[in-house]
């Protein structure tokens, strides 16, 4: 029997408002326990939340960059429950009115093909504290600094096929947070995590499965990792004659598989009802037009305008737009001389990617920036040094040497294109080479390679490449 999988994504992304949704407490990674919790994130009695405003702009970002718009009217809406983490027995969300309605994404696929994605919703809602285990002996800590962070929940609908296109879905959702400035996207400090919710069908059957939910998954590897267990446990399981259970899962990275955590709780078990201590929220036109005006490009509009405007194919274009630093540092460096927009993008996805994920730099604080990298490239355009040349000027940049003419010069690598000069030097190179040269001449045309090297070692790679072998072709035929 053939399966089909069917994967649904739960995404939390936290906004990435200064304080909290509700309070005024500090919304910074990292502090010491419980220093950036107010009496509000505390549910002390007697205290009132109220909303920071910029997380319900953030939202409305994220809505109007999926083409689902921002409701009018969205009600916040107790989800009741106990955990020690969570100190007023319920969580502020929302449930039958989200502040973001219906839309969608494009993701690529890898036979080069797209498929659009629904979001079933994005809601506003409150972030729990962390309990600790490892400090204590037989007890836990509980760190109420995460709670009141404001999350925007991202619900997919059952769309994806795999667990390929799920990661798909994930990354767009993520670059997206991250065009948008409403997110981090750092998973490794929790800000973008998600719930997959997986099944199988039998192909050809319309009903879905019954689902797994796998919980706080926080790599994209895992995520991966998570489905490719689940999708094979799900399938043995039927295939042996037995039947899913609805429930949510952990994903053990250590061993590489999943184990159920409890049962499926339902939406009733958790006694939705609305805040009476938080008005609806309501937005005006005016507000919604604000927003719209102060939208970047989006990713896939800018990829577009890269394959238009650079000439450059999807791929490149889909590299160098895959966040906005990368864009931005590009689009600096043709402005900066980079002549050959092609160029500059192999350098980016090259040498300047690789020195960056060597060193585990971020683009923007790259030690060679756009305006360094550009200069070097104006003198590869101009025939100063070649191609291989300029790698080597390139690592001396990185270490900080200087700029590109000061360094070809300190260094004596200007390429020679004086032609009488690197003819003497063929002619050399012919001469001392007459084994090689019969050869060449009886028809292994493969030796041109080597007597290009032979040039270059003399030479130390100075000479203009394209001159060598035009020199050389002359002279040996
Ligand atoms: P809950 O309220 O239990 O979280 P939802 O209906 O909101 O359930 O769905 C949560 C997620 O599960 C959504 O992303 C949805 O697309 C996905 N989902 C629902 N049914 C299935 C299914 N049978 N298989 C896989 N994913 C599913
Ligand atoms: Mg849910």
């Amino acid at each position: 029997m053939e399966w089909e999988t069917v994967i649904g994504l739960e995404i939390h992304a936290q906004l990435a408002t200064r304080s909290k949704i509700f309070s005024g407490a500090s919304t910074a990674y990292g502090a010491d326990p419980n220093t950036q919790a107010c009496n509000v994130d505390l549910g002390l009695p007697g205290v009132l939340p109220v909303l920071n405003r910029e997380a319900v702009v953030m939202a409305g970002r994220f809505g109007l960059a999926i083409g689902a718009g921002v409701e009018r009217r969205s009600v916040f809406a107790r989800k009741n429950y106990f955990y020690p983490d969570l100190p007023k027995g319920y969580q502020i969300s929302q449930y039958e009115l989200p502040i973001v309605g219906r839309g969608q994404v494009t993701i690529d696929l890898e036979d080069d093909g797209t498929k659009v994605i629904g979001v079933t919703r994005a809601h506003l809602e409150e972030d729990a504290g962390k309990s600790l285990h490892e400090d204590f002996h037989g007890m836990s800590g509980i760190d109420l600094n995460r709670a009141g962070t404001p999350l925007l929940e991202i619900v997919s609908e059952p769309d994806m096929r795999s667990p390929k296109e799920a990661i798909a879905y994930m990354r767009k959702i993520h670059t997206l947070v991250r065009y948008l400035g409403i997110c981090d996207g750092n998973m490794q400090e929790g800000s973008f995590r998600c719930d997959a919710n997986v099944s199988v069908r039998p192909k050809g059957q319309a009903a879905f499965g019954t689902r797994a939910e796998l919980k706080n998954l926080n790599s994209f590897r895992f995520v991966e990792r998570a489905l490719r267990f689940e999708v094979e446990r799900q399938i043995d399981l039927l295939e042996g004659g037995g039947k899913v259970l609805q429930e949510t899962r952990l994903y053990d990275p250590e061993r590489g598989e999943t184990r159920p955590m409890r049962g499926k709780e339902e939406a009733n078990d958790y006694r939705y009802f609305p805040d009476p201590d938080l008005l609806p929220v309501e937005i005006d036109d005016d507000f919604v037009a604000a927003l719209e005006t102060s939208l970047p490009e989006l990713p896939d509009a800018k990829r577009q305008r890269f394959m238009e405007q650079y000439g450059l194919g999807r791929y490149d274009a889909s590299l160098l737009t895959a966040n906005r630093a990368t864009a931005d540092y590009y689009e600096a460096l043709l402005a900066a001389g980079g002549g050959d927009p092609k160029l500059a993008a192999n350098w980016v996805a090259g040498d300047l990617s690789g020195a960056l994920n060597r060193d585990g730099i971020d683009i923007a604080q790259s030690p060679v920036d756009a305006g360094l990298l550009g200069g070097l490239l104006a003198r590869i355009a101009d025939n100063t040094i070649s191609g291989k040349i300029a790698k080597q000027v390139f690592e001396a940049m990185w270490r900080g040497e200087g700029d590109a003419d000061a360094i070809i010069e300190a260094r004596g690598l200007k390429q020679i294109t004086d032609s009488g000069a690197i003819e003497k030097i063929v002619d050399d190179v012919i001469a001392n080479n007459p084994g090689q040269v019969e050869q060449f001449r009886a028809g292994k045309e493969k030796l041109m390679g080597f007597f290009v090297g032979q040039v270059m070692k003399a030479t130390q790679g100075k000479a203009n490449p394209k001159q060598v072998n035009e020199l050389l072709r002359k002279r040996l035929s």
